[in-house]
């Protein structure tokens, strides 16, 4: 196996290549990010208040740092009037639970939380184990929907992520988030109607062109990711802000690292692991290397550490939860990676190369 001299990713991960020096292709093509600027930002704040809604803008909160912070920012920073939402996915930590009803006691922002039918929930759950290996795509389906259709109801003029530049590149590279291929792999699932897939899509046309019109037209609010615009702490620094003002805890259990918030967390990056021969965790410690956050030696040290090759803590929980059995399991991490990709959204497909040509001419 070939492990990048720079960062720690291997050639597992699709499409790297490794140049003389043993430096992988995402390590030599990372450029420097600028921010936008804060005046800018400022100005899209302004022009959401003079808007007058009943909230300039929707935070989604995990419980988790990144979307803590932005609460935090949006609230105390830039006291901007806030809707807060959360997406019930049915695999909350007690400690991500606790740290969003402090963040809401402490800001008084209004809250909602937008649930979906728990068994339809755990059927998509199961299924997508049991043909891709992965649920995170799907839980992130219906967390966007419910975001968009939030963001539509109470006509909120922003859109506020924690995404920030500094995690760019630390995510996987497959199309996990597509609904073309999200129905293709739920097709035929025992027990499962269309209506039922439908109903858990929230918005079950949606695609990155439509979206983007209503965005244009002004039927969703504008998206926005604050952490472009501004100089950002630190990851640590950022737990430490977010400690002190919003009263928000990690949780001490090594497993959980980045997404604590999600108990399945561990688990989904074990069977990745399996599947794919790298997972999460390398993608996000070698993304600190790459921004200087960590040592490269720090980043190894923290990844031996994780075990991810071992079955997490709470794996027995998490097999009862999707209803799985052994023999379930032994088919999951035989799976093949990258399976379905050609079963993704030709519109999105379009659309994404409209945004690159784009990018080209803007000099991006
Ligand atoms: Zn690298």
């Amino acid at each position: 196996m070939t492990v990048c001299s720079k960062c720690i990713i291997n050639d597992n991960y699709p499409g790297i290549k490794f140049n003389d020096e043993g430096e992988c292709s995402i390590c030599t093509s990372r450029r420097t990010f600028k921010p936008f600027g804060e005046a800018k930002l400022i100005e899209i704040f302004n022009n959401a208040k003079a808007k007058n809604s009943e909230f300039d803008a929707l935070v989604p909160l995990s419980g988790g740092k990144d979307s803590t912070y932005i609460l935090y920012l949006a609230t105390k920073v830039y006291n901007l009037r806030v809707l807060a939402m959360t997406y019930d996915n049915g695999l909350f930590s007690q400690t991500a639970l606790d740290n969003i009803k402090r963040a809401i006691e402490i800001t008084g922002a209004k809250h909602v939380w937008c649930k979906t039918d728990h068994e339809i929930q755990k059927k998509v759950y199961r299924n997508m184990l049991l043909k891709s290996g992965d649920i995170c795509g799907s839980c992130d389906i219906a967390t966007i929907s419910y975001i968009l259709k939030t963001a539509q109801d109470y006509k909120t003029p922003l859109i506020l992520y924690g995404t920030s530049p500094l995690e760019e590149d630390s995510f996987v590279p497959d199309s996990i988030q597509d609904i073309s291929r999200f129905k293709y792999i739920m097709n035929g699932t025992p027990g499962l109607t269309k209506e039922d897939i439908n109903k858990y899509i929230v918005i079950p046309n949606r695609n990155d062109f439509n979206t983007f019109l209503k965005k244009k037209f002004g039927k969703i609010g504008q998206e926005v990711r604050p952490l472009f615009y501004i100089e950002n702490p630190s990851d640590k620094e950022m737990g430490e802000i977010i400690s002190r003002e919003m009263g928000w805890k990690e949780d001490s259990n090594k497993d959980f690292t980045k997404h604590f918030d999600c108990i399945a967390e561990p688990f989904t990056n074990f069977v990745r692991h399996k599947i794919y021969g790298y997972e999460r965790h390398i993608c996000q410690y070698s993304n600190m290397v790459r921004t200087g956050e960590v040592s490269r030696d720090k980043a190894v040290e923290m990844y031996n550490a994780d075990l991810v090759d071992e079955k997490p803590s709470n794996y027995n929980e998490i097999l009862n939860l999707f209803n799985l059995c052994d023999s379930d399991m032994e088919n999951i991490v035989r799976l093949k990676p990258l399976q379905y990709e050609k079963y993704t959204s030709k519109i999105n497909k379009f659309f994404l190369s409209l945004v690159r040509i784009k990018q080209k001419i803007r000099g991006i």
